[in-house]
Formats: C-alpha cells, sequence, structure tokens
C-alpha cells in the first residue's frame, strides 16, 4: 500500500493542503482540496502522474469538513460514479455548509464579540462556504473511531482525534507505524481549536483545547514514525513536535493569565489584546484560539468565570 502525496493550490492564507492518494484497491483519496478549478487541476495531475484517474477512485476519506479539505468531495463523488464518502459523525454541523450560524453567532456573543464583530465574521464565513459542496445525509458513511479501512494488501485503523474540530479523524498504518493526521498535526504551525459547537449538545462550546490535548497524546502512544499532515511536510519526529506544542500550549495560556486585568475580561477583550491589528479574516482565528485557551485555564482551575449580560466574563481567582 503505497501513500502518495498531492500537495493542492487553496485560495486560503494557510496555503496548499495535502490530499493523499492510497495507492492500492480499492483506490482510495484521503481529503480532497477546495472546490476551485486550480485545485482540482492540480489533482488531476497528479493521480496522472501515479496513472489513475478520478473515475478509478472508489473511496474518499475526510480527515474533517473545513473547506480546504473537502471542498471537492461531491465533485470527486459524482464523477468516480458513486466513489463511497466517509466523514466522522461529529463533522455533521461543518459537512451540512459546516455550522448552522445561528449556533455560532451564539457562541460568539457569548466571548463578548460586539454585534457588527459577529456579522462581520458570518459575511466572511459565507465567502469561504462557497469552496465547499455540501454532502447530503446519503451520499456518505460515517467514519467510526478503531474500525478499519481494508485494502486488498493492508488496512488503515482510524483514529479519532478531536481538537481541531470535533470530528478530525486521523488513520494509522499499524504495519509501520505511519499516521496521516490531516490539521491535527501541522509540521511549522501549531492547528488552530477551532470554535464548534459541541456536537452532543449544539448549546455548549466544544472543549477543543482539551480534546486535543488528548488527541496529541493519543498519538504519541502509537509511537509513530512518520506523520503526514494536513498541509505541509510529513513530520519525523513526532516526539520533538510533541513537546513543541505543548510548550506552545503553554506559553499561550501564561500569556493569556497574564493579559486579565483585575476587573475581568472577555475571550473577546483577550484576544483583541493578544492579536493588536488582526484583519477581518483572521479574527474569527484569534477570538477561536482565546476562547480554547480560557476553557483550559478554566477547566484547570486558573480562572473563575461568570456571566454578565450573556457574556462570559474571566476573572483570576
Ligand atoms: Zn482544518
Ligand atoms: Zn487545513
Amino acid at each position: 500500500m503505497r501513500i502518495i502525496r498531492i500537495p493542492v493550490p487553496t485560495p486560503f492564507y494557510v496555503g496548499p493542503v495535502n490530499v493523499y492518494l492510497i495507492h492500492e484497491e480499492p483506490l482510495t483519496l484521503i481529503d480532497t482540496g477546495p472546490k476551485t478549478k486550480e485545485a482540482m487541476e492540480a489533482l488531476r495531475e497528479g493521480l496522472r502522474r501515479e496513472r489513475v484517474r478520478v473515475s478509478d477512485v472508489r473511496r474518499i476519506v475526510l480527515t474533517h469538513a473545513h473547506e480546504d479539505h473537502c471542498g471537492l468531495a461531491k465533485q470527486l463523488r459524482d464523477e468516480a460514479k458513486d466513489a463511497e464518502v466517509f466523514v466522522h459523525g461529529w463533522e455533521t454541523g461543518h459537512r451540512k455548509g459546516r455550522l448552522e450560524y445561528g449556533e455560532n453567532r451564539a457562541l460568539l456573543e457569548r466571548a463578548g464579540v460586539p454585534p457588527p464583530e459577529v456579522e462581520g465574521m458570518r459575511r466572511m464565513y459565507e465567502g469561504v462556504r462557497r469552496f465547499a459542496d455540501a454532502l447530503e445525509d446519503h451520499e456518505h458513511s460515517e467514519l467510526v473511531d478503531d474500525d478499519e479501512l481494508k485494502f486488498e494488501k493492508g488496512a488503515l485503523r482510524v483514529v479519532h482525534t478531536p481538537g481541531h474540530t470535533p470530528g478530525s479523524c486521523s488513520f494509522l498504518r499499524e504495519a509501520d507505524r505511519t499516521v496521516i493526521a490531516g490539521d491535527c498535526v501541522l509540521k511549522r504551525i501549531t492547528p488552530n481549536p477551532v470554535l464548534s459547537p459541541d456536537p452532543v449538545d449544539p448549546a455548549r462550546r466544544f472543549r477543543s483545547l482539551a480534546e486535543y490535548l488528548v488527541s496529541l497524546a493519543r498519538l504519541r502512544s502509537l509511537h509513530p514514525t512518520l506523520v503526514y499532515g494536513g498541509h505541509g511536510d510529513p513530520v519525523e519526529d513526532y516526539e520533538e513536535l510533541f513537546n513543541r506544542y505543548l510548550r506552545a500550549i503553554g506559553e499561550r495560556q501564561s500569556d493569556i493569565i497574564r493579559l486579565i486585568p483585575k476587573t475581568g475580561a472577555t475571550a473577546w477583550d483577550v484576544a483583541q489584546e493578544l492579536f493588536p491589528g488582526t484583519d477581518d479574516v483572521h479574527r474569527f482565528l484569534a477570538v477561536s484560539e482565546t476562547v480554547a485557551h480560557l476553557d483550559l485555564a478554566h477547566t484547570e482551575g486558573k480562572l473563575a468565570v461568570e456571566l454578565n449580560q450573556g457574556r462570559e466574563v474571566y476573572r483570576r481567582p
């Protein structure tokens, strides 16, 4: 079973996204790239180099349902005559045009984001949505933790690694402990724990950073020899990356706690201090990251939180 990395361009700040071709029967793609002409051309060219065509693809597996990873899933599925699409059940909100914005709006307002900013974030989100086709319920199957994706030779084990999104999954080839990890593991950047409703109770916030730390530890327990990420080159030294991520997360948490004044602050206040002058596109991600850290600090007893006029205000105890 050969794993071929095919970098595909995206219109997003993150740069190219990796699509992985599992060159073995049934022919399988892990992720697809965004719905753009350029991405489709790059993917076709990558497949051609391996002497396969889109119509040979039998299975499309999504690490998660962000537009840069899932955008072409429907188009590819249709062209490959109903190739089977797999995505984790907790990506539901993302799968169908990602999130019902009402849920997201409630989470942002509770984080103290002013109404005009919430509206700006909604508009930005509408723009991003154009880069993916939604999948209907009958057009995909669910990835289940610990299940196997079987191939003629070999298999990939599904490892549910929530954090970046609730339904993010990684895939382990046990024979040599190679992992394909989507945006859970990126060589050059620490992945953003994206603000999401809890898939079990959408009125609550998904505890993204706490879940992410568990996922990183779970991957570590697999002793991976090589980790293919959603963007950039593969990671050869997971142990180094694990320690670097943990250090970065710890430092960011200390910075955030220090920024909270005696009078208390909302996540929005802290994000403004932490990422001053952030442009429109990145303000949502700035709030996302700040909320994730505040949640974790609160869980660890380092901060207190109270609801004040519908907004969460954090204080140092
Ligand atoms: Zn992502
Ligand atoms: Zn990505």
